[in-house]
């Protein structure tokens, strides 16, 4: 795993080192999307031409900094007015450098892995941090099944670029559905797979790989240097067939 997240780095910056040191020291830096590429091994002869990488706020200025230092030009960037759309992505930087594209996705909530629970289908929802790979829906994912994100059919976000996205998982294989008992069975009170279910980034249906020995302190193992604790419910209707009840997604951070 550890030569394989290297080999993706690579793909994007010489300096793998540099660039494990900047997601490290940044503590939030992470890199979204591209992670799939390390989950599934059957992706991997898929070339990847982009990478996102996402940041909080504070810290965006320095990680473009970064890159341009690495040879990146600024294609554009877009500031977005999120009070108005409820979405966790206030910005968006487009960096190229050859066929290479790396987006820098900014946003202000208190984690940087909050856009992620916002986006398309569960086939996108991991993410890589310096020191481990985590993915949100690990069943689902390893069978190449993945689920619409209820919001985006409640919220009217089913447009065209949505659309296209989800074409692009369904070539790549991923059986799409919104519905979860499409997948598998679930018990709605139990399962972390009921998209009513509130889902933490460290609860037990949550897969994460370390990537390195994890420290320790005596007998303590330290795992500290990780993020805030993202909170997550997709919402959507209720999984009975007769319940016409609605429930709102919800996303928290925690300390
Ligand atoms: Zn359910």
């Amino acid at each position: 795993m550890d030569t394989r997240r290297r080999g993706l780095l690579k793909t994007f910056v010489e300096d793998v080192d540099g660039f494990m040191r900047l997601m490290e020291h940044m503590g939030t830096v992470i890199l979204g999307l591209s992670a799939l590429h390390l989950i599934q091994a059957k992706m991997e002869a898929l070339e990847l031409n982009d990478l996102d990488v996402y940041v909080t706020h504070e810290f965006d200025k320095e990680v473009v900094k970064h890159m341009k230092g690495k040879g990146y030009e600024m294609k554009w960037e877009s500031e977005r007015k999120t009070e108005y759309d409820g979405s966790a992505m206030k910005k968006i930087y487009k960096l190229m450098k050859n066929e290479r594209e790396v987006d820098i996705i900014v946003t202000n909530w208190a984690g940087a892995i909050v856009p992620i629970v916002q986006y398309h289908s569960t086939a996108v929802m991991n993410y890589m941090t310096a020191h481990s790979l985590v993915c949100m829906y690990p069943e689902w994912t390893k069978n190449c099944q993945s689920l619409v994100n209820p919001q985006m059919y409640l919220n009217n976000g089913t447009n065209i670029c949505t659309v296209m996205a989800l074409m692009k998982y369904v070539r790549r294989g991923f059986c799409m559905s919104a519905d979860p008992f499409k997948f598998s069975v679930h018990n709605c009170n139990m399962s972390g797979y009921c998209p009513n279910a509130v889902r933490n980034t460290i609860d037990g249906d949550t897969m994460r790989w370390n990537f390195e020995e994890v420290k320790m302190v005596g007998r303590m193992t330290v795992t500290c240097k990780d993020m805030a604790v993202v909170i997550w419910r997709l919402g959507g209707g209720e999984c009975e067939e007769d319940s016409d009840e609605k429930n709102p997604g919800y996303i928290g951070v925690g300390a």
